[in-house]
């Protein structure tokens, strides 16, 4: 009777101890897996300087696009390959993976549109906002990138439609001076902010509904000027 209590107590204890062992080996294995994951999720926080030296970008385009076969053919220009400013743009857009909102006085780089028809033809939802003046120049991507199917929308004011911005999956903001042209991209100095910020991205989105909603063509007002 004590024995069989004793061994019960024992049994128990042992029990215990090896429940609390396992609780506390997993809380531990719990705790290191959300640190390693909250490291690898930690936000995005980049600034990406401009000029970027003249570069090719066709391995980051090409892996983005899968074409089978395509990645063992190195591209045969002599550019130099390898990191820069505007792959890591490219990168960050073509991480999208549902919606691409893009707000832009000028779009003439031919990398950044194949990217975006890429995302396009990929199914992403693309949104493109622009400048009307700007838009119909030679070297505007901004037809190109309609003919493909892509929703444009552009002002109608005497002012410029002069942001330059845009957001990867309501997730991720991308903004500063450059405006997506191999001119600015190549001479200028500037720079480009991107950032996972919950707060930021939802302003900046609230912004471009704001104005595609009143760049909606059914709301044209240019042609009543005429009409009277
Ligand atoms: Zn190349």
């Amino acid at each position: 009777m004590w024995a069989a209590g004793a061994a019960r107590r024992a049994g128990l204890g042992l029990g215990l101890g090896l429940g609390l062992g396992l609780g506390l080996g997993l809380g531990l294995a719990a705790a290191l897996a959300l640190a390693a994951w909250r490291r690898q999720r930690r936000p995005v926080r980049e600034v990406l300087f401009f000029p970027s030296r003249p570069s090719c970008t066709e391995a980051v385009l090409v892996e983005a696009a899968a074409e089978p076969g395509a990645a063992a053919r190195p591209c045969p220009c002599p550019l130099p390959q390898g990191d820069c400013p505007l792959s890591r743009l490219l990168r960050r857009l073509l991480s999208a993976r549902r919606s691409l909102e893009i707000c832009l006085f000028a779009f003439s780089c031919p990398q950044l549109s194949r990217a975006v028809q890429l995302l396009h033809r990929r199914g992403v939802c693309v949104r493109i906002v622009t400048d009307a003046q700007y838009m119909g120049i030679r070297g505007s991507q901004i037809g190109l990138l309609r003919h493909a199917g892509i929703q444009v929308r552009h002002d109608q004011e005497d002012g410029y439609m002069h942001h330059k911005f845009a957001i990867v999956d309501r997730r991720m903001l991308i903004t500063g001076s450059l405006n997506w042209t191999t001119q600015a991209i190549q001479n200028n100095r500037e720079n480009v902010l991107v950032m996972e910020d919950a707060e930021y991205v939802k302003l900046f989105l609230d912004e471009f509904e704001r104005i595609w909603e009143e760049y909606n063509p059914i709301s044209y007002k240019f042609f009543s000027k005429d009409s009277k």
